[in-house]
């Protein structure tokens, strides 16, 4: 039977994503000796895409699980220690900060990386998720190259979903965006944008209630069937391509009422830093991003959290830390 262990560590990184991944290569390869929880998906939102054609470095497509793959035996190449754990609970007002994972174990840190990442939301409905990745997506950059000359829609009526259909519209040769209101609740600017595009037709008060596939083998989206919300008729919109835009939910829960979260739930970091409300935890990636939410881009930020966590641990002893040693420390 195994034996719960507490693990100690300067520096843990809570998620498997490309931020938390690329915060480990960074942290590792300074000497800190990370460890990195991997969390229920490892590996993050890549896992659960096909085709990657935007991430720097490969002339041609590599698949999401490989390029995850590929991180992860980076990150244990130059040093750090992946445990595979879902946390339940951290604590984050004493020092050593504390997490708990499911395992039973322990585990205490000087500094933490957050890198949760975030979910998309999705509809629910039949046909969505055995489709995923075969004509239905959550982000319109990661793959709306896949659909140029095609005809696609975009179901949602925020911010996102109108960004969506904007770029979409620049590939596609239709995109039908599809509302369950009679109203946008996008910024005005975006909304005039949207309405002017020729290449745009919006489908009000209209939800769709089924994902339709092609017959055969290989099975693609071929249509939507949706219901009109006001007439209560049903019919079959044909399509190559749906982006569900209606939201994102940055895995947070862990850190409620502990650390400063916007209004959503996103972490707030101070400006141009991976710096959190609580010295010594860091955030990157798409818990903290609700903007870009691109491997890339979370990528990007893991580095910045990594290289924030290496400053704010240079002033902090290597041994059983103190709660006296963190309380001079600021960067
Ligand atoms: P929002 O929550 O703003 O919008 C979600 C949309 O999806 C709403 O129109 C909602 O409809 C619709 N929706 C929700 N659930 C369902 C469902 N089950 N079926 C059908 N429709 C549904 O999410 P966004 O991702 O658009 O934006 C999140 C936040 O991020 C916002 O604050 C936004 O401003 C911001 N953002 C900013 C950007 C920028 O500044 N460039 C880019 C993208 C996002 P209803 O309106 O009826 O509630």
């Amino acid at each position: 039977m195994d034996v719960a262990e507490t693990h100690r560590t300067r520096l843990l990184i809570l998620g498997a994503g490309p931020a938390g991944y690329t915060a480990a290569i960074y942290a590792a390869r300074a000497g800190l000796e990370p460890i990195l929880v991997a969390g229920l998906q490892p590996g993050g939102q890549l896992t659960i895409t096909t085709d990657v054609e935007n991430f720097p470095g490969f002339a041609t497509a590599v698949q999401g699980p490989w390029l995850m793959d590929q991180m992860r035996a980076q990150a244990e190449h130059v040093g750090t220690r992946i445990i595979q754990d879902v946390v339940t609970s951290v604590e984050l007002a004493a020092r050593p900060f504390r997490a708990l994972g499911d395992s039973g174990d322990a585990y205490e840190c000087s500094a933490m990386v957050i890198a949760t990442g975030a979910q998309a939301r999705w509809l629910g409905i039949p046909g969505e998720k055995e489709l995923s990745g075969f004509g239905v997506s959550a982000c319109a950059t990661c793959d709306g190259f896949f659909f140029r000359g095609k005809e696609v829609a975009v179901i949602g009526g925020g911010n996102s979903a109108v960004e969506e259909a904007l770029y979409l519209a620049g590939l596609a040769s239709k995109v039908t965006l599809i509302h369950r209101r009679d109203s946008l609740r996008a910024e005005r600017i975006m909304q005039e944008r949207l309405f002017k595009h020729p290449k745009i037709s919006i489908i009000w008060n209209t939800v769709v209630e089924e994902a339709l596939a092609t017959e055969g083998q290989f099975r693609a989206l071929r249509a939507l069937k949706l219901r009109d919300l006001l007439g209560g008729g049903h019919y079959e919109l044909p399509v190559h391509g749906m982006f569900v835009a209606i939201g994102h939910d940055p895995a947070t829960g862990l850190f409620r009422g502990q650390l400063k979260t916007d209004e959503d739930g996103y972490i707030v970091t101070e400006p141009g830093s991976a710096r959190t409300s609580i010295p010594g935890v860091f955030a990157a990636g798409d818990v903290q991003d609700r903007i870009y939410r691109q491997a890339v881009t979370a990528a990007g930020s893991g580095c910045m959290a990594a290289l924030d966590a290496e400053k704010w641990l240079a002033h902090i002893p290597d041994d059983a830390p103190s709660p006296a040693a963190y309380d001079s420390v600021s960067v």
